[in-house]
């Protein structure tokens, strides 16, 4: 289910929301958080003694977000309390989330939220399918927003659950949601002992928890209702998810108290932060005597989301990102020093991109506050110079200065950064030594390799196809152009708005050059494109093209333009396993084990995509080493991990 359609609401005379859809309410007008801490709080028995007293995260899982009423008591409970696991990560699905006025007036009702409400709404995604990361008081609270249906939501989720919140509409309204495939789930995402509790005591939801193995109890219902169900899932453990064998992931049982990262670029940068936010230290190792020299180097970036016409985990991966990286850099800084969301156009400069803009929107995948088609004249008087194309603009889209964004990443006191190339790395009995070209050498428990095209250069990971594409950008001089560009704009190049009288554009795509040096046939390329997508701001470029600088850089790609990102696999160990996919693709494997490199992980491959590939990655990455829920859907995780191509290329007979 990708279209997401936003809730219809109608508003009580007391101003509480009512669900026309459905034709139920949100909460109990007036006493909605009483029951809420009724229901959900203590019927779980989120207390101390519920956990064991080194339990760092608690892990509740909802069904229907609405107003996200729960998900504030919920939150506010664990950071007022100290008889709770310290941390929270909230999972909830939504089919159609309320529109984020609707969620603001709704959450008016309740003055003691206000804070946490405002940082909600601040963060809310728009109505598009997947996973949504949200995070409060300095990543302590972590929120999970899913939208889509209950059951497919949740059969996506890689991870495991302490509590469930059960809040669908009632049984009677809402029957699809109460299904045996969403009580399966339920099951495949506990752990023996994990609590459930559900203001309904319907008998198509206790015989449906009962029969995937949960232990289920009426009791009395909150105020004048007569009872509702709690109860524990005493099933056996459940079984690892069905899938293909090669993805599984290793288990990582115990946080790693400091990890080393090879790479200061947006890949690496990110990593460290990701891991800092968890409390771990952070060894990060780069060649260069500055972050981001190489591809996350240049002055701007565009920020914005290439889509697909259809939902593809491509999409999913860059739509997400974005949303994503936008969030991270709110917060990270809020005042727009290093970034600015000026709004991306993307032209339609020939019939057959408009076309395909066209269609695309016409799917309903993206919703309006994201994207819309928008004529030439509409998009000239948004950018602010002329534009001859239709296209699509992003308002909440911008640029990103990736040197200044790697800087901000690192400046967390938990992030030591060591100047230094690495040349090989190696297993001795526990750990990681990593030596240096000039005999130094580290160790680490857990090591991540994020150095773009070079993280093939060790022996353990050489097998991985990485392909440096050249790119040059040019540079106009100080105030020689028109500084009116208000927004980035992008056809076949891009060009973001005049940084300190500066414009910045390009940028060349070129897979077999190796030249380092900035040439004038590059700029002429440039302009060319340019001119195709503003031809005002072209031609006085053109009358200065000896005079524009310009920077060289390898963006570092895959064979299918995917990041890779995941456990490192031990290449020969995969190929003998999996070695009967060269005869049969669809060989069944029983329960083999892929056999992996411990504790080393590989983040890299983003090409010119890393603004939003790398923040998220990151946080997958941090998610796996942590053992926390996943962040990304694991058919999307799946596409990331670097193991595929060895799969591939056995399917194919390759090797
Ligand atoms: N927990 C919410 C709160 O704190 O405001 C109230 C939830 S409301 C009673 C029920 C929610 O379930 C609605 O927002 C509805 O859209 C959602 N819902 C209904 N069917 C669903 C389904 N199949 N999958 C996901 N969400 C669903």
């Amino acid at each position: 289910m990708h279209n997401i359609r936003n809730a219809l609401i109608r508003w009580c005379k007391d101003n509480s929301p009512h669900c026309a859809t459905f034709d139920d309410i949100y909460f109990n007008p007036g006493a909605g958080a009483d029951e809420s801490r009724y229901v959900f709080i203590d019927g779980n028995r989120l207390t101390a003694e519920s956990f064991p007293p080194d339990q760092q995260t608690l892990i509740i899982a909802e069904t229907g977000f609405g107003s996200g009423l729960n998900f504030l008591v919920t939150a506010k409970h664990i950071l007022d309390s100290s008889a709770v696991p310290p941390n929270l990560h909230y999972l909830s699905v939504e089919k159609h989330p309320l529109t984020k006025e609707d969620l603001l007036k709704a959450l008016s009702a309740w003055p003691e939220y206000s804070e946490l409400a405002a940082l909600l709404h601040t963060q809310y995604p728009p109505a598009a399918a997947g996973y949504h990361q949200l995070n409060f008081a300095e990543g302590r609270i972590k929120l999970t927003l899913m939208f889509g249906d209950a059951a497919e939501s949740f059969s996506r989720l890689e991870g495991q659950v302490d509590a469930w919140y059960l809040d669908g509409f009632a049984p009677a309204k809402n029957p699809d949601m109460w299904s045996p495939e969403l009580f399966q789930q339920m099951a495949r995402l506990s752990h023996p002992g994990t609590t459930f509790s559900t203001f309904t005591a319907a008998g198509v939801v206790r015989r449906g928890l009962k029969e995937v193995g949960f232990d289920v109890r009426k009791q009395k219902g909150f105020g004048r209702k007569r009872e509702m169900l709690v109860g524990s899932y005493v099933g056996p453990k459940p079984e690892h998810r069905e899938g293909k064998p090669w993805f599984k992931l290793p288990a990582s049982n115990t946080k790693p108290e400091a990890v080393t990262v090879i790479g200061g670029g947006l890949s690496g940068c990110s990593t460290a932060w990701s891991l800092a936010q968890r409390g771990i230290k952070v060894r990060l190792i780069e060649k260069e005597c500055e972050l981001a020299t190489a591809g996350s180097g240049n002055r701007q970036g565009a920020l914005y989301a290439k889509l697909p016409v259809s939902w593809t985990h491509q999409g999913e991966l860059h739509l997400t990102g974005f949303l994503h990286s936008v969030n991270l850099l709110n917060h990270l800084d809020p005042e727009h020093t290093l970034w600015s969301q000026c709004g991306v156009i993307q032209l339609a400069t020939t019939e057959k991109e408009q076309q395909r803009q066209q269609s695309m929107l016409a799917q309903g995948l993206y919703p309006d506050s994201l994207v819309s088609y928008r004529s030439a004249g509409e998009l000239s008087s948004i950018a602010g110079s002329r534009i001859e194309s239709p296209g699509l603009f992003f308002p909440d889209a911008g640029w990103v200065s990736p040197r200044d964004f790697c800087h901000q990443l690192t400046t967390h006191p938990d992030i030591e950064i060591a100047h230094a190339e690495v040349a090989s790395i190696s297993r001795q009995q526990e750990h990681w030594q990593i030596d240096t070209v000039t005999d130094q050498s580290f160790a680490a428990s857990h090591l991540i390799i994020c150095n773009a095209e070079l993280a093939n250069r060790f022996e353990q990971t050489a097998h991985l196809p990485l392909k440096p594409i050249r790119g040059q950008v040019s540079i106009t001089p100080e105030s020689a152009i028109d500084p009116s560009l208000q927004t980035v704009v992008c056809g076949e190049g891009y060009i973001s708005p005049a940084q300190e009288g500066r414009f910045c554009f390009g940028a060349t795509f070129d897979l077999k050059g190796k030249e380092r040096n900035v040439t004038l046939e590059d700029h002429q390329h440039n302009i060319s494109k340019l001119s195709e997508a503003l031809p005002d701001i072209a031609a006085q470029v053109s009358d200065v093209q000896d005079q524009l600088e310009g920077r060289t850089a390898f963006r570092c790609s895959t064979p299918d333009y995917m990041p890779m990102v995941g456990p490192a696999p031990v290449a020969d160990a995969f190929i003998e396993t999996f070695a009967q996919l060269r005869k049969d693709r669809k060989w069944q494997f029983g329960n083999a084990i892929p056999e992996h490199h411990p504790n080393l992980y590989i983040n890299t491959g983003h090409g010119s995509k890393g603004l939003i590939t790398c923040p998220i990655s990151a946080e997958l990455l941090a998610g796996m080493i942590c053992n926390e829920p996943l962040l990304l859907p694991k058919p999307v995780i799946d596409t990331l991990n670097p193991a595929r191509f060895i799969i591939k290329n056995l399917i194919r007979q390759a090797i």
